[in-house]
């Protein structure tokens, strides 16, 4: 269940490294995680291996859970 209410925390995006396991911050701005990834890379020419991580609000709705 998709958190799309106005209150919602935010959707992010992080691309860490499946190498080093390094990682940038989590942004809600998929090119900045994109741009972390591609400096990673550029200063790791050897660190191919990336692991896109997509953090989803979810919320449940009070009522029938039965
Ligand atoms: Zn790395």
């Amino acid at each position: 269940m998709p958190d799309t209410e106005p209150d919602a925390e935010p959707l992010t995006f992080a691309i860490p490294c499946a190498v080093c396991e390094q990682t940038g911050e989590p942004s809600d701005d998929h090119g900045v995680a994109h741009a972390w990834a591609t400096g990673h890379l550029k200063a790791n020419p050897e660190h191919f291996i990336y692991r896109e991580i997509i953090t989803r609000p979810c919320r449940f709705k009070p009522g029938a859970w039965k």
